[in-house]
């Protein structure tokens, strides 16, 4: 047993921090000194390395990622009462952009094992109204992306992906291709939110596309509508990345793969130490997708999860649930959803039965043998 007295948090970006502490310093105050505070020159560069990263024609960096999603549905021309089918199963922004713009989210179930929204969950779930699906690439990994466009192309519908949780995975076509998760659907939606995968010092998100006109829309509607300066082609928002961040987020990016590893690295050691308990499910690796394991999220098939909590949290162990109520089950979307009172059992079910624990790029062997014996002693 462990007799260290051991700090372990769910996300540890002060020790992330002490690793990029003189890059940072000196970016941030760099930032400061040229007084470019918005749209200045790290906003471009930022852009242009994120381009080169994603392998995507256009990146257009906005305030946050709900934000983006807002942008991405308005981009697409949607109107009033269109149905866009989203999972219910996921955080609150993917369908709360949805009913904002006077839109029907259609809240669908999602696969038990992946955590993930399929091709045939949606095609069950389409009407002769809807217009878009936003699949969420949740906790790390991709949704099987290949069915879903296939399904989006026969019926004419948009895909934009909620990328927030899964930058940096890469999604691999049935003929062997790979491509970064958000650069599969027409538009893909980010996050920079601290605790993200790539998170910066404060708000931040981006759209990625291929597409130009989308582009050029997502463009125009960030920057409330106005392609020429005082002159306002259509009604937009005013959505920007400040440049402090993008400087954040440009160093930050370089280190993106070597997080994930190290990500994956606690994941792989998290799945070792729990494949003799019976009673937990470990995170299920789609095989189409890389893993970078924004959460590592458990099933406990059996047993009080209020028990395991409390029993972790005894020992100094935090742990979350990512999400204790479905968005079908939300006072907020009663009157917006399109299909209210449909039944989602495998989202109820993971609703009731997961749990997420410590997850960042600082975990060392100490901390994660602490973790993992405490989850342990708990089914002894
Ligand atoms: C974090 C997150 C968002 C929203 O991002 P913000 O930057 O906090 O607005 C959207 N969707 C998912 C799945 C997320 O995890």
């Amino acid at each position: 047993m462990n007799k260290t007295a051991i700090n372990i948090q769910m996300v540890d970006l002060k020790g992330q921090y002490r690793h990029i502490r003189e890059e940072v310093d000196a970016a941030v105050l760099e930032v400061i000194r040229s007084a470019a505070f918005v749209n200045g020159p790290a906003v471009k560069q930022f852009q242009a390395h994120m381009e080169d990263y994603l392998k995507v024609k256009h990146v257009i960096p906005c305030a946050n990622g709900t934000d983006a999603l807002q942008i991405a549905l308005m981009a697409c021309g949607l109107e009033p009462g269109d149905e866009v089918v989203v999972p219910a199963f996921t955080y609150v922004s993917s369908a709360e952009v949805i009913a904002l713009l006077g839109l029907k989210p259609v809240m669908v179930d999602v696969d038990p094992d992946t955590f993930n929204v399929t091709a045939d969950i949606i095609a069950e779930a389409l009407t002769p109204r809807t217009r878009a699906v936003i699949p969420v690439n949740l906790f790390g990994q991709s949704c099987d992306l290949e069915p879903i466009l296939a399904l989006a192309r026969a019926r004419d519908l948009y895909v934009i992906e909620d990328n927030a949780q899964a930058i940096g995975a890469d999604y691999t076509f049935a003929d062997g291709h790979r491509q970064k998760t958000g650069t599969v659907g027409h538009i893909g939606c980010t996050s920079f939110y601290p605790s993200k995968n790539l998170g910066a010092y404060g708000d931040g998100g981006a759209l990625y596309t291929d597409d130009d006109e989308l582009a050029q829309a997502c463009r125009l509607i960030c920057n409330h509508g106005q392609n020429k300066r005082y002159y306002h082609a259509r009604v937009g928002v005013n959505s920007r990345l400040d440049s402090i961040q993008a400087a954040i987020l440009d160093i930050k990016l370089g280190h993106l793969d070597a997080y994930a590893a190290a990500r994956r690295r606690a994941a792989d050691y998290y799945d070792a130490a729990f494949s003799d308990v019976d009673e937990l499910q470990t995170p299920v690796r789609h095989p189409r997708s890389t893993h970078v394991f924004h959460q590592y999220t458990l099933i406990l098939k059996a047993g009080d999860r209020n028990a395991l909590q409390a029993h972790l949290s005894e020992r100094q162990i935090p742990s979350m649930i990512y999400y204790p109520v479905a968005l079908h089950h939300q006072e907020a979307f009663k009157e917006a959803m399109a299909n209210p009172g449909t039944p989602l059992p495998h989202t109820e079910y993971l609703c009731d039965r997961v749990i997420s624990l410590p997850m960042h790029t600082e975990l060392d062997e100490d901390a994660l043998a602490y973790i993992a014996e405490g989850v342990r002693a708990f089914f002894k």
